[in-house]
């Protein structure tokens, strides 16, 4: 006999297929379960198109259509109820005659949070919120935190050197391996926006692209208060959509979109504001030490990745300070991944 919990893992499991595709859409799985068999499943694929749970009955053998009412519906987070780009997945469960739903996470986007479930209950549909993610891994969390928070999901990322430094200024310094670096690059690719500072455009004139990995490349957002980066930067060269955040204009220039921020005070959650408002679901930072620190001073990050490397720098840029709990999570030949993780919402 298989437990809620084998199949809500399922769920989760295919909905990890989605990602780098949906954001800021959420990542979800759906299965329809007969008498402990699998007869249909699905997940969310890309950003627009159709749900998890449509996908799961629409994967149903025809033959096994009937037996749809007398299956158990699965889901890795509350159905939606509202016509966005589809229609509402809580009708659709009505309209199917399911009568028993299991579901690992609510949908903390405003509207929903638990009153889609609230509402099959009053449908006389047989409602489990059962919690079996582990928190740190649950593919729900950058939707939960960017429907909750009005902001991106914030990654940091910075290699360091085995003596605590991160570069040094004015001089481009290779700490990482080139096992890490694809695994940037992937990370990269699972991200809808990348954002360094002044500084990093002009000591290090990255191209910020994802170039070893298949995937997507995500936005660059440079920080350029006063507009210092020269057009001639490596930053603006590379190709893709560039956002650059300033007090000086608003414009737009092909590919790059200057953005004014008014705020001198707060100007961070005003980016971060804007960076909602234009989809960027999940947000990569990438340095350097200054942007880092001015995001971890106002606690704006939900994960960090320390890159520790073998080499020795004696001189240059600390690392940023504080962090704490940063706990090994991969290792790529000599280079040491660390990771901290901080759970900003119940996701049930
Ligand atoms: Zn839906």
């Amino acid at each position: 006999m298989k437990k809620p919990y084998y199949f809500l893992k399922r769920c989760s499991d295919l909905s990890k297929y989605a990602i780098g595709n949906v954001s800021p859409n959420p990542m979800v799985g759906a299965l329809i379960v007969h008498n402990q068999s699998i007869i249909g499943e699905g997940f969310h694929k890309h950003f627009g198109s159709a749900h998890a749970e449509v996908n799961a009955i629409d994967s149903v053998n025809i033959t096994d259509k009937s037996l749809i009412p007398e299956s158990d519906l699965y889901i890795s987070l509350e159905p939606c109820n509202f016509f966005g780009k589809t229609p509402p997945c809580t009708e659709l469960i009505l309209k199917h005659n399911i009568k028993n739903i299991f579901v690992s996470n609510l949908d903390r986007t405003s509207g929903i949070d638990g009153q889609s479930l609230l509402y099959l209950q009053k449908n006389q549909v047989s409602v489990r919120l059962l919690q079996c993610e582990i928190p740190q891994y649950n593919p729900v969390r950058f939707r939960n935190v960017y429907a909750a928070h009005k902001r991106p999901y914030i990654v940091i990322k910075y290699a360091s050197s085995l003596d605590g430094f991160i570069g040094r200024s004015n001089e481009r310094i290779k700490l990482s391996n080139s096992l890490s670096d694809r695994w940037v690059h992937l990370l990269r690719s699972y991200c809808d926006g990348i954002l360094i500072g002044k500084n990093t455009a002009l000591s290090d004139q990255p191209q910020l692209t994802n170039r070893l990995v298949p995937g997507k490349s995500p936005v660059k957002i440079l920080i350029d208060t006063r507009l210092d980066v020269p057009p001639e930067n490596g930053f603006y060269n590379s190709p893709g959509k560039k956002l650059v955040y300033n007090f000086i204009k608003d414009e737009q220039n092909g590919e790059i979109h200057y953005i004014k921020l008014t705020d001198n005070d707060d100007f961070l959650s005003q980016l971060l504001t804007d960076l909602y408002h234009k989809n960027i679901g999940i947000l990569l930072i990438e340095g350097g030490s200054y942007t880092i620190s001015k995001f971890l001073e106002k606690e704006l990050f939900d994960e960090i990745y320390e890159i520790r490397t073998r080499k020795v720098l004696k001189t240059g840029i600390p690392k940023p300070k504080n962090i704490t709990d940063l706990k090994q999570e991969f290792q790529f030949r000599d280079d040491i991944v660390l990771r901290k993780y901080v759970q900003r919402d119940r996701l049930c």
